[in-house]
């Protein structure tokens, strides 16, 4: 298979962390036979640093005639003054979103065995199985309807809109996800005061009777959802959430596995086409010590093979190998160890 990647190392820790990831890509290539093309581009405070632009026009460009876009993190205090569009995190991974129309943005989160102590949960809690997938719609909702101040600056309203097609759409993409794990969606909603969400829960059910009959669904109230997460969150399997609900519960979810380090994402549109990044920032605090975790961004490049080149052995292969770089003990020292963060990628691409 013959596909090119734009890969953007970014900010901080974001060098370090995406050459490793596309060491084991270049591994992946290599065994089995594919020609991946690394394109890579410059995003973010580097970015603004080298053209004045967090977001150079050719960038976007390449990224847009990309199969998939990788990459590793952007911000950091040295751009923090900037004004707010400027911003690495506004002008970069707001516009790159919009931009390719990534609507649906996938999470997920689970706890390694040989990290099971990582989780601030009690371990009964752990032990009980924590493996499920926060799917997060990403260009509609309050984030991206009108917000207004009144002239006199004492009141101020933002609009949350959904529109049915848009609803259609992610729920698809969940109900597809449960499919490929335990076919189970939970759809998080507020239906007991939102018309937004009485309209998502009447879309949601109307999809999974006609498409996904095969397919468990239940429906839960976000506030009784954040409670689930840390009371019981053996139970979720998919989550399928609306964008302002899905930012805080992604986040959540995230950390009841403990292990900011060890978290991908993907962000993908209706064609296959995806950005994969880890959840994490660009970490300014050990940026340049080569002591960053690079397993996130390793599981972000298995993500992409998975969903945007249906590389299903391939995904397979570099997730096995990470499962078997953790029980060797190949660790980075947020996950206790001493190991380098190179030393871990060639764990890994070793073990491909
Ligand atoms: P952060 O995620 O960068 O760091 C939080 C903590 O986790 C830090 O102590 C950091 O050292 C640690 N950490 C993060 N990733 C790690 C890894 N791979 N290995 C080991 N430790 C890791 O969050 P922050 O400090 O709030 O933000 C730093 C910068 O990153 C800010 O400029 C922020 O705006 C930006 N940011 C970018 C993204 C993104 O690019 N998607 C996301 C979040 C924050």
């Amino acid at each position: 298979m013959k596909k090119t990647i734009a890969v953007i190392k970014g900010d901080g820790i974001g060098p370090e962390i995406v050459s490793e990831a596309v060491a084991v890509l270049a591994k992946i290539a290599a065994k089995f036979g594919h020609d991946f093309t690394f394109d890579e581009r410059l995003v973010g405070g580097a970015a603004y640093d080298a053209t004045g632009d967090c977001l150079p026009d050719e960038t976007l460009a390449a990224c847009k005639g990309a199969d998939a876009v990788l990459l590793g993190a952007v911000g950091g205090p040295k751009w923090d003054a900037l004004p707010g569009p400027k911003r690495p995190e506004k002008r970069a991974l707001l516009t790159l979103r919009k931009e390719l129309g990534l609507f649906a943005n996938l999470r997920p989160a689970k706890v390694w065995p040989t990290l099971r102590d990582a989780s601030p949960l009690k371990a009964q809690v752990v032990d009980d199985g924590i493996d499920l997938l926060v799917v997060r719609e990403l260009t509609g909702g309050v984030y991206f309807g009108e917000h207004l101040r009144s002239a006199d600056g004492q009141s101020a309203l933002d609009k949350m809109p959904y529109s049915v097609p848009e609803i259609e759409r992610i729920a698809r993409v969940a109900f597809a996800a449960a499919r490929t794990r335990r076919n189970r969606v939970t759809s998080v909603d507020k239906a007991n005061v939102l018309e937004t969400s009485r309209l998502w829960r009447e879309t949601v059910q109307r999809i999974r009777n006609a498409e996904y009959p095969d397919v468990a669904l239940d429906f839960m109230y976000v506030d009784n959802a954040a409670m689930q997460l840390v009371r019981a969150p053996s139970h979720f399997d998919v989550i399928l959430t609306e964008n302002m609900f899905g930012d805080i519960l992604s986040d959540e979810a995230s950390q009841v596995t403990g292990s900011i380090g060890m978290l991908p994402s993907a962000s993908l549109r209706g064609d296959g086409f995806g950005m994969y990044e880890p959840i994490h920032g660009s970490a300014p605090d050990i940026a340049g010590k080569g002591v960053a975790n690079p397993l996130a961004t390793i599981l972000s490049a298995a993500m992409m093979l998975r969903h945007s080149f249906g590389l299903e052995a391939e995904a397979g292969a570099i997730e096995r190998a990470v499962a078997s770089t953790l029980e060797s003990g190949v660790l980075t020292p947020d996950l206790g160890g001493t190991a380098a963060t190179h030393d871990v990628g060639v764990a890994v691409a070793s073990r491909v």
